[in-house]
This record gives structure tokens, sequence and C-alpha cells, in this order.
């Protein structure tokens, strides 16, 4: 079969499936072979009942003895059910799963796999996962792929669906030379993709991962490089000079500009002035105030008369920046006519705006994706600015480039790369880092917990509400699916209102809510109508709240440490004293040991390394990465000597201008191709 195939070519894979892979973004066969697992499972080998560990994963095969017994607690319906091998009972509870009391059958044989709880002398076991024998014989020790999923997709009809197509693609080009792939020790591309999925060890799995990281690394650099080739001799279309506007606000803040906020800002002077189309990367640590930066150089823009855009990734984001900039519109009459477009905004509503742009009545959009729409028409654009936008389509650079010939670009990022890393990513293109906190912060006073001192901590959080201030929750992770983290944290958050009295006003955010209804709640939040605010990870990036001043992260243990750097951000933005209480599953030395390092320290590049440092590759699988750049299989911080690898092939590969030689045809191509499917890569 062709790679190209549609994936609904596949035996049981009709229109329905195909509706599911559709929405993971797999539609034909190369899609879902690139659709790699998140993490892997190594079925334990099965145990006796009295042999299980209190907190630790088991199998045991038991005999179902006693009854199905349901019954509901507010809107989750729990079951119990108990079980017993020949050395004791175990005590089963099931949460919303009632139809389990027609396909269980007492007296049979099953294995059960799940978290070993004790109470008193009882064994007991949450939501196991439920196999028979034969079933379980099967994968006992092995690595089981876990895909990321989505509602209606099961684990296992993409496990199944995956087998079949590498059983059946006969065409395996490899796009990397023989020579690269011996100089650089990669396993060649089918070797890699089968393992990646179905490896027979840890060994293999890191073996194939490596070939997988490489390409993506090395796609990204080539792809940034020959972006710079022509971006470098795009001439400056939109000369501008200082203007008053922004020496006026800079007088007028209440604050002075930091030593690395006034040279970031020097430089988008002396570009948005110069020869050249202005493309810089804004870095700099949470909290180190990229915003004002951003500001001064759409006034710079407006007040040379043309327009400016500032994109954020979500509506609340976006709907914040607005609010400041009218804030700052209004006290210091500035320059600015400010819109706000985003998805939810009503279409009569929208109309109007397209106008205010299209006219040049409004000089500043600020919005989401909204604004590279077809729709919108620019006056006159001069300057584009991202915020916390790392990855951007080359679709809609190209969307936007339409919109306005040659316009400046601005991106701005929080992602605390090292920066030998970020040289090696971006090249030689234009970085200014702001690597300095503003002086009126207080360090942020970290605490690393287990969940036994769960209570100790919301006793913190009341005295700290009683002051005034307000705290963020990010509750635990269950990781099957989204939809499941979405019954976690209304259920947790449901649980927090019991335990605090009704006066501490409790707020629950998650991915699955309506753009608008996040909005909403953010807001209030920030306008101190609610004093908590439990959150999964979706919590928005960017946000600004001073007045919070702890952020409590559950399952601290499961998240790459400059994930948890970006969550901790959140507070410690205000003049009050902040505090971030890092709640771990586990006491485990090593995991302590990690979560240690965020506590030496509150900057994020010293955490990125030190990061980097201790994980060994043991660690690769299971832990969140650290999700910069997204990359689909590599991580920039774990996987940084493959990084440096790629980048030497890459710079050999242009210096030699060999790339479109015959030799490397393969790679051509396939950067060819790639780009009309979905690589993407940073407006810069
Ligand atoms: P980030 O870099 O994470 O985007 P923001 O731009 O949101 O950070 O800034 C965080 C907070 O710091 C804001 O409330 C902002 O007003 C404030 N701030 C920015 N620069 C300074 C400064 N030089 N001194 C004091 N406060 C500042
Ligand atoms: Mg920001």
């Amino acid at each position: 079969m062709d790679r190209n195939a549609d994936i609904k070519s596949l035996k049981g894979i009709g229109e329905k499936n195909a509706k599911l892979f559709q929405r993971i973004g797999v539609e034909n066969l190369t899609q879902l072979i690139e659709y790699f697992p998140k993490s892997y499972e190594k079925p334990e080998q099965i145990c006796k009942v009295m042999d299980c560990r209190e907190g630790e994963y088991a199998a045991v095969r038991v005999r179902l003895t006693g009854s199905f017994t349901t019954r509901k607690v507010r809107n989750l319906t729990i079951s119990n059910l108990t079980a017993a091998d020949e050395s004791g009972n175990l005590y089963l509870t099931f949460f919303n799963m009632p139809f389990l009391k027609n396909s269980l059958k007492r007296g049979i044989w099953y294995v059960l796999r799940g978290m070993i709880k004790k109470n008193g002398t009882h064994v007991c076991m949450e939501q196991p996962k439920i196999y028979s024998e034969e079933e379980y014989d099967r994968i006992a020790g092995k690595l089981c792929p876990r895909y990321p999923l989505t509602q209606g997709l099961t684990n296992q009809l993409v496990t199944k669906t995956v087998r079949q197509a590498l059983d059946r693609i006969h065409s395996w080009e490899d796009f990397l030379p023989e020579e690269l792939r011996k100089k650089y020790k990669l396993a060649d591309y089918e070797a890699a993709v089968r393992k990646m999925h179905f490896p027979d060890g840890e060994e293999e799995l890191i073996g194939a991962r490596h070939r997988l990281v490489f390409d993506e690394f090395l796609l990204f650099i080539l792809q940034i490089q020959l972006m710079k080739e022509r971006i470098d001799v795009l001439p400056n279309l939109h000369p501008m000079i200082e203007v008053a506007d922004t020496g006026r606000l800079l007088e007028a803040l209440p604050y002075k500009l930091t030593g690395a906020q006034r040279r970031a800002w020097e430089e988008i002077e002396k570009d948005l002035s110069g020869e050249t189309v202005m493309n810089r990367l804004i870095q700099g640590d949470v909290g180190s105030g990229k915003t004002i930066v951003a500001f001064l150089a759409l006034l710079m823009c407006v007040g040379n008369g043309m327009q400016g855009a500032m994109m954020a990734p979500t509506e609340v984001l976006a709907r914040q920046h607005y609010e400041e900039v009218k804030r700052l519109t209004q006290q210091f009459h500035l320059s600015f006519h400010p819109v706000l477009l985003t998805g939810s905004v009503p279409a009569a509503a929208k109309r109007e705006i397209y106008k205010k742009v299209a006219d040049g009545e409004a000089n500043l959009v600020i919005g989401t994706h909204a604004l590279i729409q077809e729709k919108l028409e620019y006056h006159k654009l001069g300057l584009v600015v991202t915020d916390e936008q790392h990855r951007f389509g080359v679709r809609q650079r190209e969307a936007l480039a339409g919109k306005g010939e040659g316009a400046h670009v601005l991106v701005m990022s929080a992602t605390p790369i090292p920066r030998t890393l970020a040289m090696i990513l971006y090249g030689d293109l234009d970085i200014s880092v702001i690597d300095e906190l503003p002086a009126n912060r207080l360090p942020i006073k970290n605490c690393v917990v287990t969940q036994r001192d769960r209570e100790k901590s919301y006793r913190f959080l009341e005295k700290e509400i009683a002051a005034g201030r307000q705290a963020y929750v990010i509750c635990p992770m269950v990781e099957e699916s989204e939809q499941e983290n979405v019954e976690n944290v209304t259920e947790y958050t449901e649980r927090l209102r019991q335990r605090f009295p009704e006066s501490i006003r409790i707020v629950c955010l998650h991915g699955k809510m309506k753009p608008s209804e996040k909005s909403q709640i953010m807001e209030e939040f920030a306008e101190g109508k609610s004093d908590i605010m439990v959150s999964t990870t979706v919590i928005e990036v960017g946000i600004n709240v001073p007045n919070a001043t702890v952020i409590m992260i559950e399952n601290a243990e499961r998240f790459g440490l400059a994930q948890l750097h970006q969550l901790r951000g959140r507070v410690g933005r205000g003049r009050w004293q902040s505090y971030c209480i890092f709640v771990s599953g586990s006491d485990k030395e090593q995991t302590m040991e990690r979560l240690s390092i965020l506590n030496k320290s509150n900057d994020g590049f010293y955490i990125a390394e030190e990061d980097l440092k201790l994980r060994g590759p043991g660690d690769l699988f299971g832990i969140r990465q650290s999700g910069i750049l997204d990359f689909k299989v590599g991580d920039v911080i774990q996987d940084a000597a493959i990084l440096k690898e790629a980048g030497e092939c890459a710079s050999e590969i242009i210096k030699h201008q060999e790339i479109e030689s015959e030799k490397y045809r393969g790679i051509w191509e396939y950067l060819q191709t790639k780009k009309e499917c979905k690589v993407d890569f940073p407006l810069l």
C-alpha cells in the first residue's frame, strides 16, 4: 500500500472511525505512522493480592466474588465489587461505569491492573483496567504504546490500526542519505518508525526515537535557515522614525524599564528604522515584562501613521492586552485606536471592526487567529506582534504577508531555552533576551510537599485569601483523555468547595470550555470576584493577575521542569510575597530531587539547564516534555545533544550549498512536501 493512501483503505476504518482519526489530524497512512505514542506502559508481571504494595501499580489475577453494587454521590456513580485470588480479597471501586455490571461475570478469572491503596487491612484498587488472561499474557513485561487520544478514540483502536498500516505499507524511502545516517549513527526510517510504535525494549526505543528527533530538528533548522536567506534581503518598506509618544509613555509609567527591557526596546527601535525588514524574537522569562516592550513598538508604529496588529494564542490573553492598551491610552492620551477581534465577537460587530481596520480608523488590532482571517483587510499594516506564539505556520505567514507587504515582525516568547540551544535553532536570527526581572519583585517562595501535606497547603491558601489575595490550584491529572480531565477538574473543584467555607469563591477552568466562557471566568478572577481558580494546565499562558499569590500544583512530578516554571510564573507578578506549592504524588528520592531544582531557583534558564543535566535516557518517557516549540517527538531541552548534531548537519548541508544537489535530493523533496502538509516554524 502506498504511504499516501487514505486510512479508509485499512480494515476496520469506515466513515465513523475515519472521522475520529481526522480529529487527531490523521487522514492518510503517513500521518498515521507518524502519530507516535506519547508514552509507553510496561504492564507488570502478575502478583498475589497479598503481595501488593500501597501506592504502586500492580496486576493481579482474580476471580470476582461479591456482587456489584452501585450508588450515586452527587453527579458521580460509584460501583463497588470484591474479588479474590488464593492469597486474599481485593476491594474494587469504579467511577461512572455502572455498565460493567453486565459485562463482568462472577466466577471468571480476570487480570486487573491499577494503583493499590490500602484501607486498614483491605487491599483496594480504584478504576482498574480489566483484561482477559490471554490478553494480559500477550502484553505483560512488554512496552505498550499509549497514544494521545480524543473522545471516542481508544488506545486499542489506534494501536490496532497502526499495526495494520505498518504491515501493509510497502514503500519506505528514506530521505536521509546513507552517508549521513552512518555519520550520525542513525537508524533507517522504516526501522525507526516501527520500533517507535512497538519497541522490544527500551534500548530499541531510544534508538528509534533518536532518529526521529534528529529528523525533526534537522528539518526545522533547515527551514529556518532557508527562510532567513530569503528574508535577510527584504528591504524595509515601512521605515519608521522615533516618536514622542514612546518617550512620554516611558516617563509616565509607574516604574522604570529594567536594563534588559531597555536594550530590547532600543534594538527594536533601530530595526524599525533600519534598512531591512524586522524579524526579531524577544525571549524573556515569565514576568520579565515583555508586554510593555511590545506596546512601545506598536506605539512607534501607529505614531508613524501605520497600523499594528498583536496576536495572542487565546482570547483571554488577547482581551487582557486589549484592556491594558485601552487603559494606558486613556490614562496617558496615547495615539492608539485599538479594536479587539476574536472568534467570539458576533458577526455584526465583526463587520464593524473589519470596516474600521480597512479604512484605517482603527490603528491597532488585538486578537487571536481571527486577525489573519481572509476577510480582514488592513489599511496600512506596518508591524505584527505575536505573543506567546512560538510556532506559526508558513501558511499563516503567507496569509499575513498578503495583508501587509513587508510588515515588520516581532515574536515574543517565554520559552526558557538556554542561549546555546537558541543559537542552534535560530542560527543568527535577531534575538533580544530579557534576562532580568523587575526590581520590585520578591522572589517566589517554593515548597515541595507530598499529598499527605495537602490539608496543610489548603490551610495556607485559606490564610492568603483571608489576607485578600487569590490562588490557583492546578488539578491532578488523569492522562487518558481531555474528556476525563474535564470530569476530573470539575470533581476536584467540587471537593474543594466542600472543604472550604462558602465565603471562599471557587471557580473552575478547563480546555473544553467555550472561549467566551473562559474569558469571563478569567476576567472575573482578574477583577477579584473569585478567590480560587482550579484549572487544568490549560490555565492561560501569559495571564497576569498580580493579586494572585499562591499556586498549588498537584502531581507536579508528572511535568517537565520548564512547564512547572511556566505555571509558577502565574504568581509573583505583583508587590506581595508569592508562593508556589508543588504537590508530588511520589516521595521517591529522585522525584523530590528533581522538583527541588525548582525550589532552588526562579530562573528559567538555569532550570532548563539543570533539568537537562539531571535527566538521563531512562527519564525520556512518562514525564511531560518541556513543550518548547511543540516538536512532535523531540524536546529542545531534553534532546539538546541531538539538537547539536542536527545543527551541525544542517550547517554542513547549507554551507556546501548542496541542498539542491543530487545527494540531498531526498531532504529537499521532503522539505517541499512537508511544507504543504503541516510543518510549522516560527514567524521569524
Ligand atoms: P511577561 O514577560 O511574562 O509577558 P508582563 O509583560 O505580563 O510579563 O509583565 C508582568 C507584570 O510586570 C505586569 O504587571 C507589568 O506591568 C509589570 N512590569 C513590567 N515591566 C516592569 C518593570 N520594569 N518594573 C516593574 N514592573 C514591571
Ligand atoms: Mg506575556
